[in-house]
């Protein structure tokens, strides 16, 4: 047990909070993440965080790009992990603002080590993850019943686990889950080799939407067998693949919000 000396009231220390910015549209924070946003001294902001989300700041808020990219890190994490400390230090009210859910590849636990290691009392904030925004989107439902009753959040770039394993996507075709893909535009013809090999058929409909709930937003839909052409000209936008039998309810609400000819397969809406 650890004991917290602001929550025993030996000590009132400001706390951190960790918000989650929701997927793209500035409307899709939560309103307590608003309500943290116009309370802060500071916040630290990524990528894919809205910047119109920092209109929401009171007048003088400090606020600091922490951006990442895949290859560009602006400022490596330990720096953030000490920039966080050292702003909660100043006394001042943070916010760690973070696109999607804090929780889900957002190297929130990093940060929250940091602060509880210096004795800083963090609140989550949770927020609508990308992975939820591109099936709504979509009209992907990430469950369905009598079609498959999982869905894997999992990342697709290269990084290996804490035991230096790679992600065993044969493992996870023989799950018949819904797979929703973070991050793995630039390596999804590798990973739709391995879903084949461990078993799903290569007509099994895959979705990409990118940009998710932004005006930029795109969907495409295909197969397991075209994933190099459903992932061509991205140009570094964001993008979620959603694999499984479940892709195919997006029939419907695509037919209903583009008319009856749109067709399902092969097309970019
Ligand atoms: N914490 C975030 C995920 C960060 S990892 C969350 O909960 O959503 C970054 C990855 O999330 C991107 O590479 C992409 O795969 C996905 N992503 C984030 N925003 C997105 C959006 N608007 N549309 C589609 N995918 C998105």
């Amino acid at each position: 047990m650890v004991e917290n000396a602001a929550r025993g009231g030996i000590e009132k220390r400001p706390v951190v909070r960790l918000v989650g910015a929701g997927p793209g549209a500035a409307d899709l924070i939560t309103l307590r993440g608003a309500r943290a946003l116009q309370e802060a001294d500071v916040v630290l902001y990524d990528d894919l965080a809205n910047p119109e989300l920092l209109e929401l700041c009171g007048a003088g808020v400090e606020k600091i790009y922490v951006g990442k990219r895949a290859g560009a890190h602006s400022l490596p994490q330990g720096e953030i992990n000490t920039l966080l400390v050292a702003k909660a230090r100043e006394g001042k009210r943070v916010v760690r603002l973070k696109g999607g859910d804090p929780m889900v590849f957002g190297r929130t636990a990093e940060e929250i080590e940091a602060l509880a290691t210096a004795g800083f009392e963090f609140e989550i904030v949770p927020g609508v993850t990308a992975a939820a925004a591109a099936g709504a989107a979509a009209g992907i439902p990430l469950t369905q019943r009598g079609v498959t009753s999982a869905t894997v959040f999992v990342a697709g770039h290269a990084c290996a686990d804490r035991n230096g394993a790679p992600t065993n996507w044969r493992a996870l075709a023989a799950l018949r889950a819904t797979l929703c893909i973070y991050m793995g535009t630039r390596r999804f013809s590798e990973i739709a080799c391995e879903l084949r090999g461990g078993g799903l058929p290569e007509t099994t409909p895959v979705a990409v939407v990118a940009g998710a709930t932004l005006t930029s937003q795109s969907l495409r839909f295909g197969t397991l067998a075209e994933a190099d052409a459903l992932l061509g000209n991205l140009q570094g936008r964001p993008a979620m693949i959603i694999v499984g039998e479940v892709v195919r309810w997006s029939e419907l609400a695509a037919a209903a919000q583009q008319g009856a000819s749109a067709g399902m397969m092969g097309c970019e809406i």
